[in-house]
């Protein structure tokens, strides 16, 4: 209908449309988790991803909310889809506190953590919303048929074309869990998450791969050995930023995931701290995957508020495949924990080392 809005018909337009390229092959998806209220910041990451890449794949996307959409909010982001959308409610026990939850406990942890002024102390909507990012998008009915996702978040900016397809790339190389920044975790909101984790590698050992990244999460570690049984040495709090994240829904939903999700859920830390997802993200990947299936997407630019990051070599601008200022670069930033990734895994290192002025 908009095209005769501006005087053109179909007829005037066939033959001239490009024609679409091999559109995607994997079963995957793009998801995104979010309100309603944020449909103008959605409709922003899905301009753009679309531009940068799915336009010609027209990869499905999936929308997950813990209320109804909004007859709004489903008619603009499939409009800008170019591929098809399914919009999927939240079921309520995934949402909520469950019931060996301490909720006295949780509130006296909330306003101690808000005198701390930590960023989302005193949200309980941020703490579903991690917790749910950690142990049930997955599972949603939605994404039952898809091995791969996409996360998206309302709000994020792509700098790059992508000229080929990321899913396709981490079947055929055997990866499993895709990122693009990493840094810090502030440590009161995961007071007790790596001591937890420690328990349950304790109680299953089967499950620490070899080679995994125990040298990426504690400083100094030597290099893990396979037959290592144990977890030791002190969290240095890196994790991948997993606004960003493009992997495997298989690896969730294995028993070893499985497993840890429960095992952390039953501690409570969700609501008793502030648990994010990203952790528990980085940890198990790092963890239950050797090195080798974890890949750093160096090739990608990227923003979510308030960090980028942005290729740093020649061609990826000669070429016009990025927009993006190669000054605004988390990478080697002193909060960031790239430069210890490439240490570890000596990935990307040539895309992503600051040019100096
Ligand atoms: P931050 O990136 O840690 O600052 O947290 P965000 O506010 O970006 O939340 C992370 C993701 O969860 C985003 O995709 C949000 O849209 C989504 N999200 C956060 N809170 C809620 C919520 O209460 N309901 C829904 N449906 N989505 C939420
Ligand atoms: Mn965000």
């Amino acid at each position: 209908a908009f095209l005769s809005t501006y005087g053109l018909t179909k007829q005037d337009l066939a033959g001239l449309l490009p024609a679409p390229r091999q559109l995607g092959q994997e079963k995957a998806s793009l998801v995104m988790l979010v309100r309603n209220s944020e449909l103008n910041d959605a409709l922003k990451s899905i301009r753009m991803m679309e531009d940068r890449f799915n336009h010609h794949y027209r990869y499905p996307w999936t929308f997950l909310n813990d209320e109804p959409f909004t007859p709004e909010f489903i008619n603009y982001t499939t409009g800008m889809a170019s591929g098809k959308t399914q919009y999927g409610l939240i079921e309520k026990d995934q949402w909520s506190i469950p019931t060996h939850i301490d909720q006295e406990k949780v509130q006296k942890n909330m306003e101690e953590m808000v005198s701390k002024n930590v960023i989302y102390a005193g949200s309980m909507s941020y703490r579903h919303m991690c917790r749910y990012n950690s142990g049930f998008f997955y599972r949603h009915p939605l994404l039952a048929e898809y091995d791969w996702y996409w996360r998206v978040e309302p709000g994020v900016e792509y700098f790059c074309d992508l000229q080929y397809d990321p899913f396709t790339f981490l079947k055929d190389h055997n990866k499993v869990y895709g990122f693009v920044m990493s840094m810090y975790e502030y440590d009161v909101t995961i007071s007790s998450l790596w001591d937890h984790t420690k328990d349950f590698i304790r109680d299953h050992p089967e499950y620490l791969a070899a080679d995994n990244s125990l040298d990426f999460f504690v400083d100094g570690h030597s290099p893990s050995r396979e037959g290592d049984t144990e977890i030791d040495g002190k969290y240095n709090l890196c994790h991948f930023w997993s606004n960003f994240e493009i992997a495997d829904l298989r690896f969730w939903r294995s028993k070893a995931y499985t497993d840890y999700f429960e095992y952390l859920d039953k501690q409570g830390g969700f609501f008793y701290e502030r648990w994010g997802d990203a952790p528990i993200h980085s940890l198990a990947a790092g963890l239950f995957l050797p090195k080798s299936q974890i890949h750093h997407f160096g090739d990608i630019g990227y923003r979510h508020p308030p960090y980028s990051r942005c290729p740093q070599d020649e061609e990826s601008h000669t070429s016009g495949r990025c927009y993006c200022s190669r000054k605004e670069h988390f990478d080697d930033d002193g909060y960031s924990c790239l430069p210890r990734w490439w240490k570890v895994a000596g990935q990307s290192f040539g895309s992503g080392i600051k040019k100096q002025d």
